[in-house]
């Protein structure tokens, strides 16, 4: 099964934001997806692009890695740091749950994340970083 692949590291600014989430929608363009499948994708690696640089570094410089894997059957996409790390993640994912109430976040991240994509994983260690992976399906 051929696969192909994509490896991204940028600076953890919000600048980045809007480049990352184009370079990964133009990376997946080439497989079997529908347009709402690359909105999908868009959105979520956005969210994940965005906690990155809002929460793992708190403004603070630090470097943010995607790496993308497309084959038949899915896309796989991970967006990883090396800031701060989440404590409880069980409760980080919980819709409206946010750790920054006061700069108007509304919490809702993980839960767009989980509902445009087929599968989400979330790995942390608290100090080390974070690891979100982003599954969707082609041609379901
Ligand atoms: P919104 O995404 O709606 O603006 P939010 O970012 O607070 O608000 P989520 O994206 O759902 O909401 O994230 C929930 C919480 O998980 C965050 O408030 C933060 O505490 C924690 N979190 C998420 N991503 C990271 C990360 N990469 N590093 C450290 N903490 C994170
Ligand atoms: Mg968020």
């Amino acid at each position: 099964m051929n696969e192909n692949k994509l490896l991204l590291r940028f600076s953890a600014i919000s600048e980045n934001e809007s480049f990352s989430r184009l370079a990964v929608a133009s990376f997946c363009s080439s497989s079997n997806l529908t347009i709402e499948d690359i909105t999908d994708i868009k959105t979520a690696v956005s969210e994940a692009v965005t906690n990155a640089v809002v929460h793992a570094y708190n403004g603070a410089d630090g470097e943010i890695e995607i790496h993308v894997k497309v084959d038949e059957e899915k896309i796989h996409i991970e967006i990883i740091d090396f800031g701060v790390g989440i404590e409880d993640i069980e409760e980080a994912k919980k819709p409206f749950y946010t750790s920054k109430p006061e700069s108007e976040r509304s919490g809702m991240g993980f839960t767009v994340m989980e509902g445009f994509m087929d599968e989400m994983i979330v790995e942390s260690k608290v100090g080390v970083g974070t690891k979100v992976a982003l599954i969707k399906k082609i041609n379901k």
